[in-house]
């Protein structure tokens, strides 16, 4: 007899599905049975994923948004909640690296392009999916990090500041539900095979790296009803947790 699927019936929205980490999350949650919002910035690739989620005998909602835009952001809360009243699992996933260079050389757009979409964009979606995740039986959030939130290497700055920042929010976050059934966590994946690595990483040969669909487990975990991790931060690198 087949195990029943792990995320039956659940509602889950992933930030930056179209590629890389948040499209192997999205396929391995829709083979868990979860409906999918998939957020991205084009319709087309988009819709590539929603291919494939539909082989699978899974279905996604699409959402087109780029997440530099704030009040599109604002008005996801109460789009969902028309809809279905609630949303079990949020994953905020997508992020750019940024530019790579001196503090003194990044420039102002760059620098708050970065911070926008790393960091502020994700606030944002808490404070609009906060009360959809408090009416699930067991909302569920995760945010992804990166080793560079602690490492602080020279030439890293607006991405490593993005993420440290990011760290922040989310535990803050943990903090404020820890008396409610949601429970919010981030993984840094570690060294993935994505474009964004490729970019950090040029000359890196690719085929050593895990791949994203790799790291996916973790992801699964952390979304199911029975997770009771809070304010966690997972380092699949290491294997350690802070
Ligand atoms: P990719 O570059 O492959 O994918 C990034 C995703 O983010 C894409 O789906 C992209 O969408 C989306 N995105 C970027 N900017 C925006 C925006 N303005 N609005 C909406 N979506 C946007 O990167 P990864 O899969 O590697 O990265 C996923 C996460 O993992 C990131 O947060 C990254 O910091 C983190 N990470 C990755 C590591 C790695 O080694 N790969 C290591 C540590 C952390 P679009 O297709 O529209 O561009």
């Amino acid at each position: 007899m087949s195990s029943p699927l792990r995320l039956a019936g659940r509602l889950a929205l992933v930030t930056g599905a179209t590629r890389g980490i948040g499209r192997a999350v999205a396929l391995a949650y829709a083979k868990e049975g979860a409906h999918l919002i998939l957020v991205g910035r084009t319709a087309g690739a988009l819709e590539e994923v929603d291919d494939e989620i539909r082989a699978l005998g899974g279905n996604a909602t699409l959402l087109t948004l780029d997440l530099k835009n704030r009040d599109k952001i604002d008005a996801l809360g109460p789009t969902i909640y028309q809809r279905w009243e609630k949303l079990d699992i949020l994953v905020g996933n997508a992020g750019i690296l940024g530019p790579l260079s001196p503090l003194g050389h990044v420039t102002a757009d760059a620098w708050d392009e970065v911070l926008n979409v790393n960091l502020t964009a994700n606030w944002r979606l808490i404070r609009t999916l906060d009360p959809l995740l408090r009416r699930s039986d067991a909302g569920r959030a995760i945010f992804v990090s990166s080793g560079a939130a602690v490492s602080r290497a020279a030439y890293w700055g607006p991405y490593s500041v993005s993420k440290a920042g990011l760290e922040a929010l989310v535990v803050t976050y943990a903090r404020e539900v820890e008396n409610t059934p949601v429970r919010a966590n981030l993984i840094n994946p570690g060294p993935t095979r994505t474009n964004m690595r490729a970019k950090a990483f040029p000359g890196e040969n690719a085929a050593s790296l895990k791949t994203p669909e790799s790291i996916a487990p973790t992801f699964v975990k952390l979304a199911e009803a029975a997770c009771t991790d809070n304010g966690k931060i997972f380092d699949l690198k290491t294997g350690d947790v802070r």
